[in-house]
C-alpha cells in the first residue's frame, strides 16, 4: 500500500493526453499550477495521435481543419504555431447507382442526375438555412431522420442522407440528434473560398504537431505527462484531496481532477459519483470505428470527401487525405468502418475489411488495381463517437460532479458540436479555467 504522507500531491491530475486533456494540462501548467497528465495509450495525443504509416507520420484517425475551428487557431497561436495552418481549395463527390458525381457547390447540385427540381431546390435552401443559423429552434427537439424529412422529402432523404447515417449508426440512425448533424452540415457548407469552391485545412506535419506543441507547452511549465498509466479509481478524501491510482496500484493524489476519458468508462473509475449521474452516463451509447487506410500509386477520385451510396458497398464514404495534404507522387486514402461494436462486421479481421475496401475503391475507380496498392493498415477505437438524441444537453450530468473539486467530460458534452479538435481544446479551456478558479479561493495561489 503507498503511504498517504508520502504520496505526491499535484494542483491539478488531468486523466486522458488528448486533445482535450492536453489543453487544459497546457492551461493550468502555464499558470503555475503543479500538473500531471495521466494517459493510458503509450503516447500522447489520443484520437489525435499519429503512427508510422511506411515511414509516414500520419493520424491514426483523418483530421481536416474548417475556417470556424477558432478554438484550434487561437490555442496554434499561443503556441507560436500559427504558421503551420495549411489551407487547400478542396472537393467532394457522390458515388451513386456506379457513377461517380461531383458535389458540395450550386453547379454540381443542379447537375446532380437523381434529383428532381424541387427536390433541388429543397437541397439547396436546407444547405443555405444550415450556414446560416445561430441557434436551431425547434429542430433541437427532432431526430435527423425526421428533420430530413421535412426539409427534404421522404424519397430525397432516402437518396442522399439514409444510407450514409445508417452505415455510420446502424441501430441508432433514428434516434440521432437533427442538430447534431445540422452542426456538420454548418461547419463544412461555412469553410468556403467563394459560394463555389470549399476551402478546408490541415496542420502542417499532421495532428501530431499540435501534440507535440501541447506537451512541450505543458513540460516546459514544470507539468508531467506519463504515458501507459492507466487510472483505474479515483477516490475523493475528506482533505478535499482526491486519490487517484493506476491500475499498477501506483497513487498520486490531487486537488482538482479533470477526466477527458470516454464516459462509458467513468463510472467504473469513480465509484463515489452519485446514483443519478451515474445513470445518465451509463444511458450514452457510442459506436467504434475501424479506420482503415491506404497508400496508392494513383488516385481514386481526386475528392477529398466522397460519399458513397450504393446498395452494393458497406463503407458510406472514402476519405482522400492526399487531396489535402501533399504526399508526393502517393496517394493516402482512408476508409472508415463506424459501427456499434455488436455489430457482426466488428468481429471481421482487419484483413478482410481491408480486402471489402478496397474492392469498394476499385469499384469507384475501375482502373485501380492490387499492384497499386503500396502499404496498408487498420485502427480500431471502441469509443469513438457518442450517439447524441434530441435535447441531448439536458440529459448529461454537469461537468463539475458532485465529487467536489473532480471534473468529466468527453466529446460529446460539447454537443451539438460534433467531435473535433477545436471543440475539444475549446472545451478544455472551460475546465482548466474552473479548476484554476478553485485553486486559487481554496488559497492555492497561482
Ligand atoms: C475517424 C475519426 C475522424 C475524425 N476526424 C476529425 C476531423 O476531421 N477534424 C476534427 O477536428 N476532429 C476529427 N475527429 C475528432 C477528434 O479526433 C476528437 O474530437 C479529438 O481528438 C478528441 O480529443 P479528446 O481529448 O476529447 O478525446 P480522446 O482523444 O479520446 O482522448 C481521451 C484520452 O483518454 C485516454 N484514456 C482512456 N481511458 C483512460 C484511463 N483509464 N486512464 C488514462 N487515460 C485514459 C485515451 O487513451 C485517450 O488518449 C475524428 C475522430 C475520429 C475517430
Amino acid at each position: 500500500m503507498p503511504d498517504a504522507q508520502t504520496t505526491p500531491i499535484h494542483d491539478v491530475v488531468v486523466i486522458g493526453a488528448g486533445a482535450m486533456g492536453l489543453a487544459a494540462a497546457h492551461h493550468v501548467a502555464k499558470s503555475g499550477a503543479s500538473t500531471l497528465v495521466l494517459e493510458a495509450g503509450n503516447i500522447p495525443g489520443g484520437m489525435a495521435a499519429h503512427f508510422d504509416f511506411d515511414g509516414v507520420s500520419l493520424e491514426r484517425f483523418y483530421h481536416f481543419v474548417c475556417k470556424t475551428d477558432q478554438d484550434t487557431f487561437d490555442l496554434m497561436a499561443e503556441l507560436g504555431i500559427s504558421n503551420q495552418m495549411v489551407w487547400k481549395e478542396t472537393s467532394m463527390g457522390y458515388f451513386t447507382r456506379g457513377k461517380l458525381h461531383d458535389w458540395g457547390n450550386p453547379v454540381a447540385l443542379l447537375k446532380y442526375p437523381h434529383l428532381n427540381p424541387i427536390e433541388k431546390f429543397r437541397y439547396g435552401l436546407m444547405a443555405w438555412w444550415c450556414t446560416k443559423r445561430k441557434s436551431w429552434g425547434p429542430a433541437e427537439s427532432m431526430t435527423a431522420p425526421d428533420w430530413f424529412r421535412a426539409w427534404l422529402g421522404e424519397s430525397c432523404y432516402q437518396k442522399m442522407w439514409h444510407r450514409l447515417l445508417y452505415l455510420k449508426l446502424f441501430q441508432f440512425t433514428d434516434v440521432v440528434s437533427a442538430t447534431w448533424i445540422a452542426t456538420r452540415i454548418q461547419r463544412i457548407g461555412r469553410s468556403r473560398k467563394s459560394l463555389l469552391q470549399e476551402q478546408l485545412g490541415h496542420i502542417a506535419g499532421g495532428t501530431q504537431t499540435l501534440v507535440d506543441a501541447l506537451c512541450k507547452s505543458i513540460l516546459s511549465n514544470g507539468g508531467e505527462i506519463r504515458c501507459s498509466a492507466p487510472v483505474a479509481n479515483i477516490e475523493a478524501g475528506e482533505d478535499h484531496l482526491k486519490t487517484v491510482r493506476c491500475a499498477d496500484g501506483s497513487e498520486v493524489r490531487a486537488r482538482e481532477v479533470i477526466s477527458t476519458v470516454p464516459t462509458p468508462l467513468v463510472n467504473a473509475m469513480i465509484p463515489q459519483l452519485s446514483e443519478d449521474e451515474k445513470s445518465k452516463l451509463d444511458a450514452i451509447d457510442n459506436i467504434g470505428v475501424v479506420c482503415l487506410v491506404y497508400k496508392l500509386k494513383r488516385k481514386v477520385t481526386g475528392h477529398f470527401w466522397l460519399n458513397i451510396i450504393d446498395e452494393d458497398h458497406a463503407i458510406p464514404g472514402l476519405i482522400e487525405f492526399s487531396a489535402l495534404r501533399d504526399f508526393g507522387d502517393e496517394t493516402i486514402v482512408y476508409a472508415p468502418y463506424y459501427m456499434p461494436v455488436d455489430n457482426p462486421r466488428w468481429a471481421w479481421t482487419d484483413e478482410a475489411l481491408l480486402d471489402e475496401a478496397f474492392e469498394t475503391m476499385k469499384a469507384v475507380n475501375p482502373d485501380l488495381t492490387e499492384a497499386d496498392v503500396l502499404t496498408r493498415q487498420a485502427a480500431r477505437l471502441v469509443h469513438s463517437q457518442p450517439i447524441c438524441t434530441p435535447n441531448f444537453l439536458d440529459k448529461l450530468p454537469a461537468v463539475d460532479t458532485s465529487v467536489p473539486g473532480v471534473q468529466v467530460a468527453d466529446t460529446c458534452y460539447y454537443y451539438p458540436e460534433d467531435r473535433g479538435i477545436s471543440e475539444s481544446v475549446g472545451f478544455a479551456k472551460g475546465m482548466a479555467a474552473t479548476a484554476l478558479g478553485r485553486l486559487q479561493q481554496n488559497g492555492e495561489d497561482h
